[in-house]
């Protein structure tokens, strides 16, 4: 062999190590990619069925119209695995209660996602705003929860108060993984979790006084003509014909002065450089029977306001009420007279209207496993009653739905600190706004 024979044979040589060097590689690469391939298929796979079985049992403490809404917010998760919900009262007390609430377009578009059919809860419409009866809400609720026992393990405790006892009572094996409180504004439950009862405290601009009026002459009726919607028929009725548990939809005044020169006020002598404000916003709500009055204005250093709020006479208030109601009621409705003015009950005076909400709102008991979070007006609070207090309850139940999602599927304790986070985030976000839009909302338009 010449010595360019030689050379080319060295070339092949290479050139043929190098495709099978090349071959290699790409074999190699192939095989990793493949490998990784079928590793996340399987992940994803193996993940997707994990997410998709988790399920937790959760426990809620209150059977108010925040607790009931929370049981249809958890089975629509459609990650719990048993259901349990609690009141310490009995059904009769539970459901006689004579509030109304007034569900305004967002809490009836949120009820509607969760399944409620309004046409088959008696209640009115008004303003797209669907006014009913606590106990008539909280029996229809509980109604579907019946419905739902078919699909997963649901158990209603009436007559049930949450106490250290009852905890103690669950089988180790049988603890819920998620606690949602939603006992009120007056429940304990919290500190029998070992939860800070601190609140913060926060003005909303604005002052209030609220009034209501029980006239036992007058019966849970409606007295004049009005739409009611009763399992899928409109029909209107008449004095005569209507005695039901439906409230009346709610009558709002505003820009309204009070002529307080018999009390020594006179309201045209403002200071020169004042800024004189609009006037008070009133808001008429409730049955014929259970009448709720309140009346607000935005915050201001008017005359009018200063002397609302710092006199000692609580005869001003009662006849501002007294006035106001006998000028905007519904004209059917009978006026309200000495004999009945002696049965209102209301605030002495002008006063700030305060926010109250928790700092610890939901909480994570490390020993136990379980995720706690606060609900409804256990959460947060106003000091002033505008007739629409249980939409506040119902949008931080917004996040109720994500947060038991993340927890059912949570890999380890981060996610559910991470769950924990998002809620107490949304929780907090609820109640500023609220501070800064929610009067204007529900009381000034
Ligand atoms: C006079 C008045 C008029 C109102 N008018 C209106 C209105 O017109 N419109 C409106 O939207 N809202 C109105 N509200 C407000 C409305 O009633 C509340 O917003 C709503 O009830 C709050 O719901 P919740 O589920 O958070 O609490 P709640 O309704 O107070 O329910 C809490 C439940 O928890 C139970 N509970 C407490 N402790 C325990 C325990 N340890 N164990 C077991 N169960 C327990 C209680 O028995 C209760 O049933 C009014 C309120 C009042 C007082």
């Amino acid at each position: 062999m010449d010595g360019v024979d030689m050379e080319s044979a060295g070339d092949r040589f290479n050139s043929s190590m190098e495709e099978k060097y090349r071959a290699l590689v790409y074999d190699t690469a192939l095989s990793t990619l493949l490998a990784v391939l079928v590793y996340v298929v399987v992940k994803v796979s193996l993940d997707g069925i994990r997410q998709w079985r988790a399920r937790v049992s959760v426990l809620i403490v209150g059977s108010g119209p925040v607790g009931l809404t929370a049981a249809l917010v958890a089975v629509r998760s459609g990650k719990v695995l048993k259901l349990t919900v609690l009141d310490e009262r009995y059904r009769t007390a539970l459901l006689c209660r004579p509030q109304q609430i007034a569900l305004d377009p967002r809490s009836v578009n949120f009820l509607l996602g969760l399944g409620v059919d309004f046409d088959n809860m008696e209640g009115c419409w008004h303003n797209d705003h669907f006014f009913t009866k606590i106990g008539v809400f909280q029996e229809y609720l509980l109604s579907i929860l019946e419905q739902k026992k078919q699909k997963i393990d649901i158990k209603v405790q009436l007559g049930t108060k949450f106490t250290e006892d009852y905890l103690r009572r669950i089988p180790g094996a049988e603890w819920p993984r998620i606690i949602v409180v939603a006992d009120g504004s007056c429940g304990e439950s919290c500190s029998v979790l070992g939860i800070s009862s601190d609140y913060i405290v926060e003005s909303c601009n604005a002052y209030g006084a609220n009034a209501t009026i029980e006239r036992l002459d007058q019966r849970q009726c409606i007295l004049f003509q009005m739409p009611i919607q009763k399992h899928n028929k409109l029909a209107f009725v008449t004095p005569s014909t209507a005695c039901s548990k439906v409230p009346t939809p709610e009558i709002k005044a505003h820009s309204l002065y009070f002529d307080l020169s018999a009390y020594g006020m006179d309201a045209t002598r403002e200071p020169r450089n004042s800024v004189v404000k609009p006037g008070f916003h009133l808001k008429i709500y409730g049955t014929f029977r259970n009448r709720y009055m309140a009346l607000a204005c935005p915050a201001s250093d008017s005359k009018m306001v200063r002397f609302l709020r710092h006199t000692a006479n609580s005869a001003i208030m009662k006849n501002i009420f007294h006035q106001s109601f006998n000028a905007y009621k519904t004209d059917i409705e009978p006026r309200m007279n000495d004999l009945t003015l002696h049965h209102m009950q209301c605030s002495r005076r002008l006063f700030e209207v305060m926010l109250s909400h928790r700092r610890v709102n939901a909480a994570y008991i490390e020993g136990d496993n379980v995720a706690v979070t606060i609900e409804g007006e256990a959460a947060r609070v106003l000091n002033f009653d505008t007739g629409c207090g249980v939409n506040l309850g119902l949008r931080g139940l917004e996040s109720l739905g994500t947060f038991i999602y993340k927890t059912a599927t949570a890999l380890d304790q981060n996610d559910v600190f991470e769950a924990l986070s998002a809620k107490i985030q949304h929780s907090k976000q609820v109640a500023e706004t609220f501070r800064q839009t929610g009067l204007a909302s529900t009381m000034f338009e």
